[in-house]
């Protein structure tokens, strides 16, 4: 497909299944893609080989066997190895939930082609949605290198069913790149499981008997306002240990003047008890965001 350059007027060659390519002048064209480009078959069901209406022991069951098929370590094609992880991740949520899904319809999907493949990554994960990473090597002189040359479906179509929606990055030495993108995608995974459990569930019911968990507060402000939330917090708090060891630090010096002995207990036990709390205060500080407390 041809396309004209907004900025000089030529013509620019699309190659297949791209939905943007780079003029001579620099520029950045674009088309609006058909959304059938050659990277097809995201939907996690067929990626597993089971029917939508699969129960969850014949979709684990689905998974493993697919999952010993497409082992690396077995001979099998890591791509295809990391596609079965994604639809197992999509799909693993028990019955209700998926037919709870099914019912709900469908969520848009957001316009991150030309966009940098990780910020992509962010974006997706930040409406909800599932990033499945598929790469096409390019020249390695292409100024399209690590970005988002197309996603299955095209931007503004709906994704009905799942979350899932690959996008497909430009690379000129995949192999050198593949883990970076790999890894961060795994990570979305992996941190979507939940939220877009939390997502399906409010719509469902809005804000019925669901408390708000960490993980749905921090879908709507986004996860560094959370994190940003947590490190005041903990600035805070480290602030208070500091002003109470100094106390006990004065405290141990006026008693050390009058007997050097007790002044020395005074310390050691002060800093023996401020140490125990705040190990101690950590340790459920920790299971608290575990459980999805807020701070
Ligand atoms: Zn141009």
């Amino acid at each position: 497909m041809s396309v004209t350059c907004p900025e000089c007027g030529a013509a620019v060659a699309v190659p297949a299944g791209f939905m943007v390519a780079a003029c001579t002048c620099g520029a950045r064209v674009r088309t609006d893609g058909d959304g059938t480009s050659a990277h097809a078959g995201l939907d996690p069901y067929e990626i597993l080989g089971v029917s939508p209406d699969a129960s969850t022991d014949e979709i684990r069951r689905a998974y493993r066997q697919r999952a010993r098929e497409t082992h690396p370590d077995h001979g099998g094609n890591p791509d295809e190895f990391q596609a079965v992880q994604m639809a197992w991740e999509v799909l693993r949520d028990g019955e209700p939930t998926r037919t709870r899904r099914r019912q709900t319809g469908s969520i848009g999907v957001p316009d991150v082609v030309g966009m940098n493949a990780v910020s992509a990554i962010s974006r997706l994960r930040e409406a909800g949605l599932l990033p499945v990473i598929a790469m096409t090597r390019v020249d390695a002189t292409s100024p399209l290198i690590g970005f988002v040359v197309a996603t299955t479906p095209s931007p503004g179509q709906q994704r009905p069913h799942n979350g899932a929606v690959q996008i497909v990055v430009a690379l000129s030495d995949p192999a050198a790149l593949r883990q970076r993108l790999i890894d961060s995608g795994r990570q979305a995974a992996k941190d979507l499981r939940h939220g877009f459990a939390t997502t399906w569930r409010e719509r469902q019911q809005p804000s019925a008997d669901t408390a708000p968990t960490a993980t749905a507060i921090g879908q709507r402000l986004g996860y560094s306002t959370l994190t940003a939330a947590r490190g005041t917090v903990d600035a805070l708090r480290l602030g208070a240990y500091a002003a109470v060891v100094a106390v006990i630090m004065a405290a141990a010096v006026v008693v050390g003047v009058i007997r050097p002995a007790a002044g020395l207990i005074v310390l050691l036990v002060g800093l023996t008890v401020v140490a125990f709390t705040w190990v101690r205060g950590r340790r459920r500080r920790r299971a608290r965001r575990e459980r999805g407390g807020l701070l």
